[in-house]
């Protein structure tokens, strides 16, 4: 991914994508004190942007740093690299971390890096298996508590436990894993959120370990506006037989499909597709925003 063309913003200078380097005793790299946002471009505007922004500033601060631009320079910074960058749909990643000049545990001067690129990236899942719907490894890992870990932060090293689940579950044939939290409640897939249908009704685990994203909070909007009921409560993980629909959000994901979670399967049906729908067109103009505030 280093080696192409582009430029990328890095500490407040746009500089060629192959010179956006770090030292290798980087913090960041070591200790995992590195967070960072996953944003999607629609039509030359990145969707969100201020939450996303917000929250990029917000998971630093659970890790205890302060990101030396405020919400609304990382606002036009990103701004400046999507312009730069031409693009008209795709991804855009900023990531903040603590530099390289402390070595060990305590790194309390070590000076917060920001840098943003931006690329091409049509579908997290391809569009055939997003209205098929992709399938579900249960991981062996688990979300942990929100006293075990900084949950609420979009923090890297929280992936960890995701690739570890994601690799299992793709060399096993899935698409994807889904994880249990600490209490063996249904929490997330390992990039996005996780909502489930039953009798009319969409119900979605309550984001008390996880994050609460932000296309989870668009689509309970979207779902509200359609007239449909949304609960948010524990889900165990017996109950995913009981189920007719299942599918996950996320900037990525958007809306997906899934079509089976270990042995038990599911039809991607009327209230997926409409919410699939509704997303796409909300994210694309022609949904005025305001119809999906809850
Ligand atoms: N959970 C995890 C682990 C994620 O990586 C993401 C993607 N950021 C989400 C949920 C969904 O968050 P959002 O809708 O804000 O992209």
């Amino acid at each position: 991914f280093h080696d192409r063309d582009g430029v990328i913003w890095f500490d407040g200078e746009m500089v060629p994508w192959r010179d956006a380097k770090i030292h290798v005793l980087t913090h960041g790299l070591h200790y995992a004190s590195c967070v960072f946002e996953g944003e999607r471009v629609y039509n030359g505007k990145v969707f969100k942007l201020t939450e996303h922004s917000e929250r990029l500033v917000r998971s630093g601060e659970i890790l205890g740093f302060r990101i030396p631009y405020s919400a609304a320079e990382i606002e036009k910074a990103t701004n400046d690299v999507v312009k730069a960058a031409g693009m008209v749909n795709g991804y855009v990643r900023p990531v903040a971390w603590r530099g390289s000049e402390m070595m060990g545990v305590s790194a309390q001067a070590n000076k917060i890096h920001l840098a943003i690129a931006a690329w091409e990236w049509p579908s997290y899942f391809s569009p055939e298996l997003r209205m098929k719907g992709i399938s579900l490894q249960i991981s062996k890992w688990r979300r942990p508590a929100p006293d075990t870990a900084p949950t609420a932060s979009k923090a890297a090293g929280l992936y960890m436990i995701c690739t570890m689940s994601k690799h299992a579950a793709e060399n096993d044939g899935f698409q994807d894993a889904l994880m249990l939290d600490y209490r063996g409640l249904v929490a997330e897939a390992t990039g996005a959120n996780i909502f489930l249908v039953k009798d009319g009704a969409i119900h979605t685990p309550t984001p008390d370990c996880f994050l609460d994203g932000i296309t989870r909070r668009t689509v309970i909007g979207l779902a509200r506006r359609r007239g449909y009921q949304v609960v948010e409560r524990a889900i165990s993980a017996d109950e995913l037989k009981d189920f007719t629909e299942v599918f996950l959000t996320g900037t990525a994901a958007e809306v997906t499909a899934v079509g089976r979670i270990g042995d038990i399967t599911y039809t991607p049906g009327e209230i997926t597709k409409a919410l699939m729908l509704d997303y796409d067109a909300l994210v694309n103009g022609r949904l005025a925003d305001a119809a999906a505030a809850e």
